[in-house]
């Protein structure tokens, strides 16, 4: 008699029903489907963490750019004072 096992007595999200010969067969089936399940999660997982470092990234090189621009202008205001300094002290 064949033995059935429903994954979603486990896992109310997964409609999977494993079906073997024997109870061996059965748990043979459920653990390399739970592998792929968990393979599947971990993709998943790692898309989003590969995601989620992106705009980490992004965030960093927008946080860069801003504080770069903020350099140049203060180097700017700087030079612009030095100028003028001089030119006062030129008169
Ligand atoms: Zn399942």
């Amino acid at each position: 008699m064949p033995k059935v096992l429903k994954c979603a007595d486990l896992m109310p999200d997964c409609k999977t029903v494993i079906v073997g010969k024997d109870a061996d067969e059965v748990f043979a089936k459920a653990e390399a489907h739970a592998s792929k399940v968990e393979a599947d999660a971990n993709a998943k997982l790692a898309k989003k963490a590969v995601e989620a470092d992106a705009k980490n990234i992004k965030k960093h090189v927008d946080a860069a750019e801003d504080k770069a621009k903020a350099d140049i202008k203060t180097e700017k205001v700087k030079a612009e004072g030095e100028a003028n300094v001089q030119k006062a002290a030129a008169k």
